[in-house]
């Protein structure tokens, strides 16, 4: 059974390390992080763009997958479904349709409609049992065509979110979404601290979670962060195992074109990289 994301981050939080949120795009994903996260036994989010949701055509086909496979699998850890970004309409859609986790992003508003919105998420989220995070700050990125450091958070806009009753916060603080550009300056941790001092205990979430250096994702978990994202780099390591797998022409002999075959040194290659992140990020032993 899905659980919301609540309770699986405070536990983080309090035994300094982080949950990991790798977003998901089809069946391998998901079969992939779900066999990983109980192989390692460690708590899981799943991450679920609403263009990914689009694409696996809807809401509700994501909710019947996951919680199908909760089941076939004999999924024991536990394992939260997350709307990554969503849209306010998105963000209502997704705690209608069985989603046990919100991100409600209003950063690209102003602060007071962020503010309106957010709290009105955290009432219909409430009557489910749905948690939610809320983000202050856009975390830049290529998607957003933004190159650079990324924009830091206001800390007095943080508390401000942060005391509506947000289960995690998402705050930018020079991360940003795809790879880092070789002149990255860093995370900016007098920010987090900030962030941290001002948010009132509740678990903080670093995305773009990609390529940070080990010992910065380690400074940040001392910091409260609690949920770190990962997409780019799943999707990198099924791209190049994918590659593999074609240039060596394995799908030109005998069945090796079969999807099955086909997708299958992605789907490992996924595994690893879940793997090596539950295991920098603390989680693992700890479901
Ligand atoms: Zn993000």
């Amino acid at each position: 059974m899905l659980v919301s994301a609540k309770e699986m981050l405070l536990k983080a939080k309090e035994g300094k390390y982080a949950v990991g949120q790798f977003n998901i795009n089809n069946l391998e994903w998901t079969k992939a992080i779900l066999n990983t996260a109980q192989a390692c036994q460690s708590p899981v989010i799943l991450g679920v763009s609403e263009g990914a949701a689009k694409y696996m055509t809807g809401y509700g086909t994501v909710v019947g997958m996951v919680n199908g496979m909760l089941k076939s699998l004999n999924i024991t850890v536990p394992v939260a479904l997350h709307l990554d970004h969503g849209e306010y309409t998105g963000a209502l859609a997704c705690i209608e349709a069985g989603f046990s986790s919100v991100m409600f992003d209003g950063s690209h508003y102003p602060i007071d409609e962020n503010i309106e919105k957010t709290k009105e998420i955290i009432r219909k989220a409430a009557e489910k049992g749905v948690s939610v995070e809320a983000e202050v700050g856009a975390i830049g990125g290529e998607e957003d065509g933004v190159v650079g450091g990324g924009e830091k958070a206001d800390p007095a806009e943080c508390a401000k979110i942060a005391a509506l009753g947000i289960d995690m916060l998402a705050a930018g603080i020079g991360n940003i979404h795809g790879t880092y550009p070789p002149n990255w300056p860093g995370l900016d941790f007098d920010v987090l601290a900030k962030v941290q001092e001002v948010s009132g205990g509740i678990p903080l979430v670093l995305h773009g979670g990609t390529g940070i250096p080990a010992e910065m994702i380690q400074k940040a978990i001392s910091l409260g962060v609690s949920k770190i994202n990962v997409n780019t780099e799943c999707q990198l390591a099924f791209a190049a195992a994918t590659r593999k797998y074609i240039e060596a022409g394995l799908d030109l002999k005998g069945k090796g074109y079969d999807p099955r075959k086909l997708l299958k040194p992605g789907y490992e290659a996924m595994m690893d990289t879940v793997k090596e992140k539950m295991e920098l990020f603390g989680s693992v032993g700890k479901a």
